[in-house]
């Protein structure tokens, strides 16, 4: 596949490519351009070439556009989906929710782009003043590859919506729904130039676009140790910047929580993906009166959960996404068995057997009793290990829940709103859960604190983010 520069399809100049590959099997999936910071002028040239007309067409004429975009992803749902999940390696389940999630986004900006407004204050004898916003520029999105058509869809939405245009860098290990679904919009009638990907290494291609000078914003979702070099990078220029970077997300389930939902809640929030969500579950706390009950639950589901090649119509968790990420988590949960920081209840190996031997499988496992030293609860673990800790009572979960340098989400399961009160004005994260943990809808603005990052992305919030004030001070 090739890349999108001013709306063809190219490849890189120097003509090398990456190769994608299957993470259940090995296979070569396609190969995209091997992109350099050539590459990343010459999308950032058509950007800004293509940025006023752009900005002079109308919200609503831009929110139209995104709304046809969508209705074309909802008809080819199932072959992105596909694609998805054979680069990727999550079921075709979770593929198909989020490409359908993806239109789903489109369609919130195409909604709200009829109601778009300004400020009007009346000063007086003064004059009036208005505050409109406008939009920003070239803007670059630098995506990861755990959720890579979801978060496409968080970047692309409002920057176009707010009449940005853009270059998107795709990890380099799942480009190709990303380059699917730009060329969707493009046919959708988005004019050339107006979204851009340029794919490739992210110390070459991702450093580049947060360089550029004419880049005016930056929104990178990632790992944070990569986030702050991003932020370092981005400091040479005036730049804006969202960073949405990792998680260790607490789960609190206190006494009186309906246990059959909570251990669902835990099975999804933890094994969604195979682990790799920034707001997966990946501290579990539970309250001491109801932990016998709930680990036997919570174990005999983990045990029975169906792991195999995403496209497999039982498979309930797919492969790890590369061996690099296979072999972290390995390590960790090694290390927290070899220091007595752990006992492993369920899994703690990778899948053998020939189903297995050519992917980055790993069993679903838990941990439990971690000690908090562990490396499981100190950093961020991105796969499929569940460490699960019993706790006297709320305030002990509340102090066990913040021990951590990151604070993207966190969920409480029970029926008091008392607790619930508690562990929202409490615990620090950017979005705190009732009897729920990672569903994150259009709607509503997505984002973290401390070492999770700086900004929102989604809902109406995000378009704050993709524009900025513009005032016009009438003296009568
Ligand atoms: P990385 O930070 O390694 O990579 C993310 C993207 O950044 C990729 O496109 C990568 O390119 C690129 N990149 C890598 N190095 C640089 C650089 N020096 N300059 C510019 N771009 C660069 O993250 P992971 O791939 O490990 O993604 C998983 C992480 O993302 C987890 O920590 C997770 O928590 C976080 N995440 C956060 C979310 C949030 O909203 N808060 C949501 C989803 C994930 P390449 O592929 O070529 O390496």
């Amino acid at each position: 596949m090739q890349m999108r520069i001013g709306g063809t399809g190219t490849g890189s100049l120097d003509g090398t490519s990456i190769e994608v590959k299957n993470p259940a099997t090995g296979e070569l999936v396609d190969r995209v351009p091997f992109g350099s910071s050539e590459d990343v002028n010459r999308a950032v040239e058509v950007a800004e070439a293509a940025f006023a007309g752009w900005k002079q067409k109308t919200t609503r004429e831009r929110g139209m556009i995104l709304f046809r975009a969508a209705g074309v992803v909802r008809e080819r749902h199932r072959d992105v989906a596909r694609l998805l999940t054979t680069e990727q390696g999550k079921p075709l389940k979770e593929s198909i929710d989020e490409v359908r999630g993806f239109a789903g986004i489109l369609e919130f900006y195409a909604g709200i782009s009829a109601h778009q407004t300004g400020e009007l204050s009346r000063l007086g004898p003064a004059g009036d003043c208005l505050v409109t916003r406008e939009p920003l520029g070239v803007c670059g999105a630098i995506i990861p590859w755990n959720m890579p058509v979801i978060i496409m869809g968080w970047k692309v939405g409002p920057a176009l919506l707010a009449g940005n245009t853009l270059v998107v860098k795709p990890a380099s290990s799942t480009p190709l729904a990303n380059l699917t679904l730009a060329g969707i919009l493009e046919e959708s009638g988005l004019p050339p130039g107006v979204l851009n990907v340029v794919t490739g290494w992210g110390e070459t291609v991702g450093e580049a676009l947060v360089r550029h000078p004419l880049v005016r914003k930056i929104s990178f979702t990632g790992n944070s140790e990569t986030g702050g070099k991003i932020r370092a990078l981005a400091a040479a220029h005036p730049k804006e910047l969202t960073l949405e970077l990792g998680g260790s997300d607490p789960m609190i389930v206190m006494d009186d929580a309906h246990i059959d939902k909570a251990v669902e809640g835990a099975i999804r929030g933890r094994f969604y993906n195979a682990g790799q969500t920034c707001t997966a579950v990946k501290r579990l706390y539970v309250h001491e009166k109801v932990s016998g009950t709930f680990l036997r639950k919570l174990k005999s589901r983990i045990d029975a959960l169906n792991v195999g090649n995403g496209l497999g119509p039982k498979t309930e968790m797919g492969p790890l996404n590369s061996a690099v990420q296979r072999e972290r988590i390995a390590r960790l949960v090694e290390e927290t068995h070899e220091n007595n920081d752990g006992t492993v209840l369920s899994g703690g190996c990778p899948l053998t057997g020939k189903a297995y031997e050519a992917g980055f499988f790993y069993r679903p496992t838990l941990v439990s009793d971690v000690s908090g030293r562990s490396r499981l609860l100190t950093e961020e673990v991105f796969g499929p290990v569940l460490p699960v800790m019993t706790v006297p009572d709320l305030d002990a979960a509340i102090q066990e829940a913040n021990t951590t340098r990151f604070g993207l989400g966190a969920s409480v399961w029970t029926a008091n709103i008392h607790t619930v009160r508690k562990v929202f004005d409490n615990v620090h994260a950017g979005i705190i859960w009732v009897n729920r943990h990672l569903t994150v809808p259009p709607e509503i603005p997505f984002g973290g604190v401390s070492e999770s990052g700086i900004g929102r992305e989604n809902g109406s919030h995000a378009l704050e983010q993709y524009s900025r004030t513009k005032t016009l001070f009438l003296g009568w």
